[in-house]
């Protein structure tokens, strides 16, 4: 498996790939990788002929009092992860290589952009699909793969594809969780023991939504209502948002009549961490 960390050096090579007839898979990833990130990489693996991973903090996507400078990073380890799951280029460029002194240029996504995350995070999603836009434009890959366990970021990246008529499949994968139901995340390392403990909070909120519209309750209200409750029943939690938005277009909605994203932000002590489900 090859480390690039030139944008020349990845494009001779899916150059190369493209000559010989190959489909290439990317998956775009700020690393510290675990399971989560391995499941898109299996199965971009399976569905493509060559797999690039892109490991890479991407500075313009933090706000300032964000976690920047302590977001968790190990290039080896993550090289490992990608060449055992049999990816063929994992690219990790510096900064300077991505973002030029100075530049100037920036990816918008507005409507779908507006409520949960992009409403905490106001400059997160300029930053995400400024640098998903270069990075597609890189790798120029057949299709890219996108974890549900960021659910807004996808509908945002599937929106931008579709506008700006990008040539590549966009394929959402489902959330990977431990073995108690905390979704995996390169932040959960910040959590001490107890907060590890109190970070289930927002699984069991996940998982009691979940049952209650299969159970047939179709007002929004009341189950994001029993979600709070069990958030708020934890001292070391503090709610950003719990929301119900419609999946395609992320409007807040309030009755389960269409495909709905129930999705919430959650402090645990500092550390903010995200868990949702999808109702189709
Ligand atoms: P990140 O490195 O956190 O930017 O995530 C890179 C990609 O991996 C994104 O598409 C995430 O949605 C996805 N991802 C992260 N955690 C998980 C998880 N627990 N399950 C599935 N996908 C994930």
């Amino acid at each position: 498996m090859q480390i690039e960390k030139t944008v020349a050096g990845v494009k001779a090579q899916v150059r190369e790939w493209k000559k010989e007839g190959l489909s290439v898979g990317f998956v775009p990833t700020m690393g510290y990788l675990h399971e989560g990130h391995k499941s898109l990489i299996d199965r971009a693996v399976q569905e493509n002929d060559r797999v690039v991973v892109s490991v890479f903090v991407n500075p313009i996507q933090f706000g300032p009092t964000e976690d920047l400078e302590s977001y968790p990073r190990d290039l080896n380890a993550d090289s490992i992860l990608c060449e055992k799951a049999g990816a063929a280029l994992v690219f990790a460029p510096e900064v300077s290589e991505m973002y030029a002194d100075n530049f100037t240029t920036f990816v918008d996504t507005s409507g779908v952009t507006e409520e949960l995350c992009g409403k905490s995070r106001p400059i997160h999603f300029r930053g995400v699909c400024t640098v998903v836009n270069k990075l597609f434009n890189i790798v120029t890959p057949d299709k890219a793969y996108f974890g549900e366990k960021d659910a807004q970021q996808l509908a945002v990246i599937r929106r931008m594809v579709r506008d700006l008529n990008m040539n590549v499949t966009v394929v959402g994968c489902p959330i990977i969780r431990e073995e108690d139901g905390l979704a995996k995340s390169s932040r959960n390392t910040y959590l001490s023991a107890e907060e590890r403990q109190a970070a289930l909070v927002l699984s069991k909120a996940v998982f009691a939504g979940k049952a209650m519209i299969a159970d047939g309750e179709t007002d929004g209200d009341k189950v994001l209502d029993a979600m709070k409750q069990i958030i708020s029943a934890e001292p070391m939690a503090r709610i950003d948002y719990v929301e119900m938005v419609k999946w395609d277009t992320i409007e807040v909605h309030h009755k389960v009549d269409c495909p709905v994203l129930v999705a919430m932000a959650v402090y645990i002590g500092k550390t903010r961490l995200i868990d949702n489900f999808i109702q189709e």
